[in-house]
């Protein structure tokens, strides 16, 4: 499978780490709108790869560099060691799609994705572990982050890329009575997705920091 360079991003730190983590999002924008950030060195965010809604990838940021994908992120692993700023140990992967929690993801992308995760596990043997493998809802949910969501399919995931291994739990963010409300808007016609996704953070945010004081 060819992956496409012509995309290099400037936002990334030129130290060379080791990566012991893939992180999954989903774009919230078009591709041609997601490489125009990228390539901005003011938006201050990258991710290494951008798999389109057609298959094709999109290499922005070199595997050993730190790019901007997670921002602020906090997840404890298997043994409740509590990791934090997974930009400096984690693949950052953007699958294109407006709403990952509205919409579904493309055979092609599936395709992509796990031809990809195959090939970074032969490039960091860790990578191998479905425990290293996460969506940025489950590492920076409690900022609103909320992909690749609902319609991401894990289960096929843990089955082709990580074979006869139990798979760790992977759920998204997102509660059903939300889930509910923002299908809903659907029905309505000219939907600014920018303001949709805009909203559904700040309600998931809101919510979190609900169910801590209560
Ligand atoms: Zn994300």
């Amino acid at each position: 499978m060819l992956i496409n360079s012509d995309y290099l991003s400037p936002n990334f730190n030129n130290k060379e780490v080791d990566m012991s983590f893939i992180v999954l999002h989903y774009t919230a924008c078009s591709l041609k709108e997601t490489l125009k950030i990228f390539l901005d060195p003011k938006s201050k965010v990258s991710a290494h790869f951008v798999i389109d809604v057609d298959g094709k990838i999109y290499n922005c940021v070199e595997i050993n560099k730190s790019a901007w994908h997670s921002g602020q992120s906090c997840f404890s692993d298997t043994q409740n060691k509590d990791l934090k700023n997974f930009n400096d140990f984690s693949i950052g992967i953007e699958l294109v799609n407006l709403n990952g929690n509205l919409f579904n993801y493309s055979e092609h992308q599936y395709d992509s994705l796990f031809y990809l995760v195959k090939y970074l596990q032969t490039k960091y043997p860790l990578l191998k572990d479905p425990n290293k493998i996460l969506g940025h809802e489950h590492i920076a949910g409690f900022r609103g982050k909320a992909d690749p969501g609902y319609f991401f399919d894990w289960k096929k995931l843990f089955a082709i890329c990580y074979e006869n291994q139990t798979p760790p739990i992977r759920k998204p963010i997102i509660s059903s009575e939300i889930l509910k409300k923002y299908q809903s808007q659907l029905k309505q016609k000219d939907i600014n997705f920018k303001a949709l996704n805009q909203s559904l953070e700040k309600t998931l945010n809101q919510n979190y920091n609900k169910s801590k004081v209560g």
